[in-house]
C-alpha cells in the first residue's frame, strides 16, 4: 500500500512541527522559548468554560446538525451582523471543527484539477496544500515587507485568470499581521467585481486582534456587491482563545454551505456538541475581554518590533493586528555563525536561533515570503523580553 497521489502534494504543518520540536526539546530540560506556536498564551474566559460544562450537564452530548446546531448557528448570524454588518439566513451559515475545516471543506467542494486559487504571499501554511490537496493550483503573490505585505490591486489584477476560482484574503495575517483597511479591501473589491467568475474566500480569523484603533472591515460588508461570491470565514479559536475546543464556522452562498455540508456529512459529521454549545456563550455574552486581549497584544506587539528594529540587518514591519510579526531578515544571509556555519537561507538562521539562543521561530520559507522569520508573541512580556535579548545576542554574535 502507497500513500494517494493526493496525499503526496502535500508536506505536513511546519508550524506544528516547530511546536513539537518545542514540546520535546523542553521534556529534555531545555530551556527554549516558543515563539513558533499559533495561539494565545491565555485560557479559554470562565464564563465559556462553564457554558461547555453546562452542555455536558443538560445532556448535549449527542450528534447534532451535520452543519451545526440552530443555536450556533443563530449566534453566528448575530455575530455577523453585530460586527460585520453582514446578514445571513441559517441556510447561509456552515459551522465546522476549527477554521482549517471550514477551507478544507470550501476547497474541496468546490475545486476541479486545474481550477486555480490566488494566494497572496506570505501565506497562512495550509492554504497551499489545502488547494494542493482538494487538486487545485495556488496562484502565488508575492507581497512583501516593501509594500507592507498587502497585495496590490494590479497584482490581483495580473493574477487572474479564466481558470481562477477563488482569491484567499486572510486580514489580518498571519503570518505577518498586516491587516487591510477599509479603502485598500475596496481597491481590492474594484478588481474582483470585473471578474464575476472569482469567488473570495475572507479568512478573518484575526478579526478582533487588532491595534491603533484601526478599523476592521471585511470584503462582503466594504463591497456588497461581491457578497452573493464571498465566504466570510471566521472562528472561535483566536479570539475567545478555544484552539482545543475546534469550532470554525462561515456565511456564504446557499449552495455552497450545502455542498460544504455533504462534504462533512461524509468526513467529520458535526462538529464537537459540547464546543457548539460553549461557541454559543463566547459569540453571544459579554465581548468586553476583546479589547483588553488586543491591548495586551499592543504593547508585546511594540516590544518585540522595537528589539528586532535594533537588529542591523533585520527589518520588521508594524504589524495593525494578529499577534505575529514577520520581520525580513535579507540583511543576516551571508553571514558566519561562530561555529563557522554560513547563513545560506532563513531556515539555516531559524536552526541557529534554535541550537545556540534556544529561540523557536518558524523560517519565511514556510510561509511562501524569504528571507523573513515568523514570530509569534502570544506569550507573556517577560519572555518576550528574554526571547529580543536572545535573537539580539545571537546576531550580534554573526560574523
Ligand atoms: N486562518 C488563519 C489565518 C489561521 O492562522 C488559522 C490558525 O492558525 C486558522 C484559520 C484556523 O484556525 P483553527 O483551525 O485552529 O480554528
Amino acid at each position: 500500500m502507497q500513500p494517494s497521489a493526493a496525499l503526496n502534494r502535500i508536506k505536513p504543518s511546519p508550524t506544528l512541527a516547530i511546536t513539537s520540536r518545542v514540546i520535546e526539546l523542553k521534556a529534555q530540560g531545555v530551556d527554549v522559548i516558543g515563539l513558533g506556536a499559533g495561539e494565545p498564551d491565555f485560557d479559554t474566559p470562565d464564563f465559556i468554560k462553564e457554558a461547555g460544562i453546562k452542555a455536558i450537564r443538560d445532556g448535549k452530548t449527542k450528534y447534532t446538525n451535520v452543519d451545526g446546531t440552530p443555536e450556533l448557528k443563530d449566534a453566528v448570524i448575530l455575530k455577523f451582523k453585530r460586527d460585520n454588518d453582514l446578514t445571513y439566513a441559517r441556510n447561509q451559515i456552515t459551522i465546522n471543527a476549527g477554521g482549517k475545516h471550514t477551507l478544507f471543506n470550501a476547497m474541496v467542494a468546490t475545486l476541479d484539477a486545474g481550477d486555480e486559487v490566488v494566494i497572496p504571499a506570505p501565506y497562512w501554511v495550509s492554504y497551499p496544500d489545502v488547494v494542493l490537496f482538494a487538486n487545485g493550483t495556488p496562484v502565488f503573490v508575492a507581497a512583501g515587507a516593501e509594500q507592507n505585505y498587502k497585495l496590490r490591486p494590479e497584482q490581483l489584477e495580473a493574477a487572474i485568470t479564466p481558470r481562477t476560482k477563488w482569491v484567499i484574503l486572510n486580514s489580518p495575517s498571519n503570518p505577518t499581521g498586516a491587516a487591510y483597511s477599509r479603502d485598500e479591501l475596496k481597491a481590492l473589491g474594484a478588481v474582483l467585481e470585473r471578474h464575476p467568475h472569482v469567488w473570495i474566500f475572507a479568512d478573518d480569523m484575526y478579526e478582533h486582534i487588532v491595534f491603533d484603533d484601526f478599523e476592521f472591515t471585511t470584503i462582503a460588508q466594504v463591497c456588497p456587491s461581491l457578497y452573493e461570491r464571498t465566504l466570510t470565514a471566521n472562528g472561535c479559536s483566536k479570539a475567545y482563545a478555544m484552539t482545543g475546543w475546534r469550532i470554525g464556522f462561515a456565511g456564504g452562498a446557499p449552495w455552497l454551505i450545502k455542498a460544504m455540508s455533504k462534504l462533512q456529512s461524509q468526513s467529520t459529521s458535526n462538529p464537537c456538541s459540547i464546543a457548539q454549545a460553549a461557541s454559543v456563550a463566547a459569540l453571544t455574552e459579554d465581548q468586553g475581554f476583546l479589547k483588553d486581549h488586543a491591548a495586551l497584544f499592543q504593547g508585546r506587539r511594540d516590544l518585540i518590533v522595537a528589539m528586532l528594529n535594533q537588529i542591523p540587518g533585520i527589518t520588521c514591519p508594524t504589524p495593525e493586528g494578529a499577534f505575529y510579526v514577520y520581520p525580513e531578515i535579507s540583511g543576516l544571509i551571508g553571514k558566519t555563525t561562530p561555529n563557522g556555519q554560513v547563513i545560506a537561507t532563513d531556515e539555516d538562521f531559524v536552526g541557529y536561533l534554535l541550537d545556540d539562543a534556544k529561540v523557536a521561530a518558524v523560517q519565511g520559507a514556510a510561509f511562501g515570503l524569504s528571507p523573513a522569520m515568523r514570530i509569534s508573541y502570544a506569550t507573556s512580556d517577560t519572555v518576550l523580553r528574554e526571547a529580543g535579548a536572545r535573537i539580539q545576542a545571537a546576531c550580534a554574535a554573526l560574523r
